[in-house]
């Protein structure tokens, strides 16, 4: 609707240029056919002169009248558009953020896991870095939900990811791998210091408190751990299955541990 306004407004604009030379020359004619007339109180030329720039004026006035709505209409339409962009704008990394975090705990999600951490290991074992990874499960978490309920379970997967988040460091990449499972990726520590790091993991959670109703919750938890030492030694997969190996003999030995 609006550019069929705006070739209204073109069409317009045409019409009242031309017009206007139109009468411009007719008037001239006129004048030259009087020429000799001795009552002529102003020159020919003057009156040609005066008579087109009113013309123009017209024709100028004419087309900006039609123009100036078609401009003030696209204009109005441009900035919804604009708008509209934006909103389709911020709602994509809504979503995409949505899609890689979390929704229980804010922690990143499985998938966004698995990308991070063959990033990880392309990246640091690239450059002779070790890279570690913990999977961490809590023990006997059903009882949880099946004495307390699943939303004293919910509160209590949401305070371990807390703790977690709190004890990582800012380039570790902390997540929840569904369940009462988590990970954490931790770059650039050494086989030794990783361990340290996980129990002081299982520490912080073993003393966290949690209090539902009338209840004090307590709650400890397993972690398998693994590392990549040095280019190629290990794809996620493997890395993820040691991890896991060792998780499963952290739960056999009498959970609440570390098994590397
Ligand atoms: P283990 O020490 O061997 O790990 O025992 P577990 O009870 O922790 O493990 P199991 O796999 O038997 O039970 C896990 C439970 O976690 C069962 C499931 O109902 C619960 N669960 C999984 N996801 C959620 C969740 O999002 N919220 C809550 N409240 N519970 C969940
Ligand atoms: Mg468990
Ligand atoms: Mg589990």
């Amino acid at each position: 609707m609006t550019s069929r306004r705006a070739e209204i407004s073109v069409v317009l604009l045409l019409l009242a240029i031309l017009g206007a030379g139109v009468m411009v020359f007719l008037m001239g004619r006129q004048l030259s056919v009087a020429a000799d007339a001795a009552s002529a109180s102003m020159s020919h030329v003057q009156i040609l002169f005066l008579g087109a720039e009113l013309l123009l004026v017209a024709a100028f006035s004419i087309c900006l009248l039609s123009v100036l709505p078609t401009i003030r209409a696209q204009s109005r339409e441009h900035g919804k558009l604009h708008s509209l962009t934006d909103d389709l704008r911020r709602r994509t990394s809504e979503m995409e953020l949505a899609a890689l975090t979390d929704g229980l705990t804010g922690l990143n999600n499985r998938r966004y896991f698995d990308e991070a951490l063959a990033q990880y290991l392309e990246e640091f074992t690239r450059i002779g870095r070790p890279v570690g990874l913990l999977v961490l499960d809590l023990d006997h978490f059903k009882g949880i939900n099946d004495t307390h309920g699943h939303d004293a379970g919910d509160e209590v997967l949401r305070a371990v990811a807390r703790c977690l988040m709190e004890h990582a460091r800012h380039h570790d990449f902390v997540a929840r791998l569904g369940g009462e499972e988590f990970a954490v990726i931790v770059p650039n520590m050494g086989h030794e210091a990783l361990a340290m790091f996980a129990e002081r993991l299982r520490l912080a959670v073993e003393r966290l408190a949690l209090d539902v109703g009338n209840v004090r919750l307590r709650i400890t938890m397993s972690v398998g751990l693994a590392v990549a030492e040095g280019a190629g030694s290990a794809d996620p997969a493997t890395l993820v299955k040691r991890a896991d190996v060792n998780l499963y003999n952290a739960k056999q030995a009498g959970r609440n541990r570390i098994s590397a």
